[in-house]
């Protein structure tokens, strides 16, 4: 190998290894409170901050990792939940859309 195919090889596999990282933290991003879509369902990371007034049906035991939608496990701390494509939701977490895992 030349000096020069080394060095494209090189600058070849680190901009890859850029790459898989990017759609790896992507994959991991966390949902934020303030995103308009989680704004519309009211989620909360925390189920126990959830506006009572606002959702009076709202249990403190319902939470993210006892619903229907959540992905994770039921120890995992965040989760992904198909409303919210691929960012991550909290197991703590709860939104409107909330269904009792059966
Ligand atoms: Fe959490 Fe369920 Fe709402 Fe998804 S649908 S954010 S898992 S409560």
């Amino acid at each position: 190998m030349t000096t020069t195919n080394r060095r494209v090889f090189m600058m070849q596999l680190a901009a890859g290894s850029a790459l898989m990282a990017a759609s790896a933290a992507q994959a991991q991003a966390k949902l934020d409170e303030n995103d308009p879509q989680a704004v519309a369902v009211g989620y909360k990371h925390d189920s126990t901050k959830v506006d009572a007034k606002k959702y009076p049906k709202h249990d403190k035991a319902q939470k993210c990792n006892n619903c229907q939608l959540y992905q994770g496990k039921a120890t995992d701390a965040w989760g992904g939940c198909p409303l919210f494509g691929a960012k991550q939701v909290a197991g703590a977490g709860w939104c409107s859309a909330y269904a009792k895992k059966a």
